[in-house]
């Protein structure tokens, strides 16, 4: 199935995005999932045009509140593929409250985070992922905070599938993309994404980029975290994935199931 829209992507050449948005078709076509029955929710932030570039559902939102809308519709509707997309700035900073929570939940949702370490939509300021003592427009005597491991904070956070690509291999990102999808529960794919225009270029990470062993355990969260803290490298791959977990939306409507069954005549003459 073809799912590029007629809408024609406005990043600037050399963004990392392109190869984002390639993994994504690659990865809706290998499911053949139907458009009609699949929504992409994005914030704000050059990433988040996303939804506008597929023929999918999209919903454009406000920044950082992806995540609230993204559970909103699946909790409302089990049915459909739910992918919340966008950037470091709106996962991480303005939204970072409502990822923790979405963690928690385990809705069964798959979530992209096109990370540049960077704000690229409104020309180059520090993000929380950009790495202490950059200099930068809005931190002219660098950076004073130090920097946000995405990997490892979700790892934290009980995350039952945990994954990092590089817009550079967008094969082996539309896998992830697949398996992120197939997995029942909260899927976060973290996705080195260069901004070549305010920070990084691709050689920059190319250099770092490293394929996590086939031999790693992906049940083991201990050793994940491991993986994630490494600083010298990025590793790319499935961190951690936990299968049998229930998640919210599966028990949210097994609960409306029991209370439609529910005897309350029964009830009030037992207890009234
Ligand atoms: Fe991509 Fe950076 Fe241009 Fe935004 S400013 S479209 S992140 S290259």
């Amino acid at each position: 199935k073809d799912y590029k829209s007629e809408v024609k992507p406005t990043w600037c050449p050399g963004c990392g995005d392109f190869g984002v948005l390639n993994a994504v078709y690659r990865g809706m076509a290998g499911l053949k999932l139907a458009p009609d029955q699949t929504v992409v929710v994005s914030g704000i932030g050059c990433s988040s045009r996303f939804p506008h570039f597929l023929k999918t559902f999209g919903f454009h939102s406000v920044h950082g509140r992806a995540l609230p809308v993204a559970q909103g519709l699946k909790m409302a509707r089990p049915d459909l593929t739910v992918l919340a997309v966008g950037g470091d700035g709106d996962y991480f900073s303005i939204g970072a409250g409502h990822l923790l929570h979405a963690a928690l939940r385990n809705i069964d949702i798959t979530v992209v985070v096109m990370d540049n370490e960077i704000y690229g939509l409104t020309k180059g300021q520090t993000s929380p992922t950009s790495p202490q003592g950059h200099v930068t427009k809005s931190t002219p005597y660098g950076l004073l905070a130090s920097q946000f491991n995405p990997i490892s904070t979700v790892l934290s956070l009980n995350v039952s599938f945990v994954a990092r690509g590089y817009s550079a291999r967008p094969k082996e990102l539309a896998a992830l993309v697949e398996q992120g999808i197939q997995h029942k529960g909260f899927s976060f794919i973290h996705v080195l994404s260069p901004c070549p225009t305010f920070y990084h270029t691709f050689d920059a990470w190319d250099a770092a980029v490293t394929p996590i062993s086939e031999e790693h355990d992906r049940s083991d969260r201990g050793k994940a975290m491991l993986l994630a803290m490494e600083t010298e490298k990025q590793y790319t791959g499935i961190f951690y994935e936990e299968k049998e977990r229930p998640t919210m939306d599966q028990a949210a409507h097994q609960l409306v199931q029991q209370s439609k069954e529910f005897d309350i005549a029964a009830y009030m003459q037992r207890y009234a």
